[in-house]
């Protein structure tokens, strides 16, 4: 019995792979200041697929880049598996796998190069990298491509090319931003499946979306943010209870929730 009890505890220990507490961003314009975070609270468990949605400007990116430590929080804090990304962002980053909204990538290397690249900085042996490569590759069609230059991928392949490389560690946290932007149906298809099996498998997704159908058809949580202000989070069913006319879709929930805050 008290063998068991300890198990649980340490099951308990870091039960969020992600937590912010208060993150606040804001930038200096001149004589204004302008609120880009507005104190977001969040704790996301260990196996949730959420996404976090919002009007374009809302803050969906400044809030992905605090969570991946690419911006600094003017105040707060944020928690990746436990860690605080000021005190350790590398033992942070090491939990994670991010996809920037647009894919910049180092165009005068190949495909392969650049995934192979991304493989030594996490540290992924030869085998495990190759596994993953053509899996993941072949399930975008883009297997062939990699040889060459990055210089001659479309927008298209070069999203491929870097979701690819943002799960060669096999994170047990993916953070994307907008990943289905640019993607064709088949690939975008192909990620939500990948995405769907990764949480099955008690991992976590964290993503954002401007596309509401797509929150609301493949995630248990879905947080709506306004103007830098995490104004609601939860399921649909939560979400549904907080909208003030018992909305039935997340389309109205989102209206009713992005209109009805002052
Ligand atoms: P989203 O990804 O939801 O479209 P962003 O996170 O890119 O929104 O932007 C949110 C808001 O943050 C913008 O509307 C802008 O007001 C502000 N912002 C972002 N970056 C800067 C910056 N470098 N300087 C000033 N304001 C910024
Ligand atoms: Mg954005």
């Amino acid at each position: 019995r008290q063998e068991k009890r300890t198990v649980i505890c340490e099951k308990e220990e870091i039960m969020n792979i992600l937590q912010c507490e208060n993150v606040t961003k804001t930038y200096k314009m001149g004589q204004t200041t302008v609120t880009a975070l507005d104190g977001v609270d969040l704790a996301v468990e260990k196996g949730e697929f959420v996404a976090v949605v919002g009007a374009s400007g809302s803050g969906k990116s400044t809030l992905i880049q605090h969570l991946n430590g690419l911006l600094r929080p003017t105040e707060g804090t944020v928690l990746i598996n436990g860690t605080d990304m000021r005190k350790d962002p590398v033992k942070c980053k090491s939990f994670f796998g991010y996809v920037p909204d647009n894919p910049d990538v180092y165009e005068r290397l190949t495909g392969m190069e650049y995934l192979n690249f991304l493989a030594d900085i996490y540290r992924v042996s030869p085998a495990e990298r190759k596994a993953r490569i053509d899996r993941y590759t072949e399930a975008f069609g883009i297997a062939a491509a990699v040889r060459n230059p990055i210089k001659s991928f479309s927008h298209g392949m070069r999203q491929k090319l870097v979701i690819t490389g943002a799960l060669i560690h096999e994170p047990m946290l993916w953070i994307l931003d907008e990943p289905m932007v640019g993607l064709d149906p088949m690939a975008a298809h192909v990620l939500k499946e990948e995405m769907r099996a990764h949480c099955a498998k008690g991992n976590t997704v964290f993503f954002s979306t401007h596309v509401l159908e797509v929150a609301e058809k493949l995630c248990d949580r879905v947080g709506i943010i306004r103007n830098g202000e995490l104004a609601a989070v939860g399921t649909l069913e939560e979400l549904r209870a907080q909208a003030e006319n018992g909305e039935s879709s997340l389309e109205d929930i989102f209206l009713d929730i992005v209109n009805g805050g002052a």
